[in-house]
């Protein structure tokens, strides 16, 4: 929450983002309509992710907007196919599986074009592989700064394996 945004309730139980500077209220979209909504935004007509994002945000609210919104458009079938960057690697697979959050498996997937500048994102794929739990946190790059941002991105979230 930025300074002078407050949550609460409208009248008909509609929890709203206030932001006080602009005056303005804004619904917080709940996390199971979060992927409708973006493909009601996105695939019409197969914005960017700039586009897509600012759109959204003129309507909804809701927290990791910005990554949510990359980790459809670099699953977008459609967006992706006209790229000829992708390329996908295999994930390991046996790995010996010890216990909850002991043995993570990470791998990049992309590169991924996410607007019409060609715009290139990455996105980390972390795999518990104890639960199958996974986590795709978009990056940049494939650099190692990005790598470790990501990763302690993550480790902050769960806590260090
Ligand atoms: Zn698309």
């Amino acid at each position: 929450m930025g300074t002078g945004d407050k949550i609460r309730k409208d009248t008909d139980g509609i929890i709203i983002r206030i932001n006080l500077k602009k005056n303005e209220w804004i619904p917080i979209l709940s996390k199971a309509l979060v992927q409708k909504t973006i493909s009601e935004v996105h695939d019409a007509a197969h914005l960017g992710y700039k586009k897509t994002l600012k759109r959204l945000r003129s309507s909804f609210y809701w927290q990791g907007m910005y990554a949510d919104v990359l980790r459809y458009i670099s699953a977008c079938w459609k967006c992706q196919s006209s790229f000829k960057g992708k390329q996908y690697t295999a994930l390991p697979q046996n790995i010996e599986k010890e216990g909850i959050w002991q043995t993570l498996a990470m791998d990049f997937c992309g590169p991924f074009k996410i607007d019409e500048e060609g715009t290139i994102n990455y996105v980390l794929v972390v795999i518990d592989m104890f639960t199958k739990f996974m986590e795709a946190i978009p990056t940049g790059s494939m650099s190692t700064d990005e790598t470790i941002r990501a990763l302690s991105l993550l480790f902050n979230r769960y806590g260090i394996p």
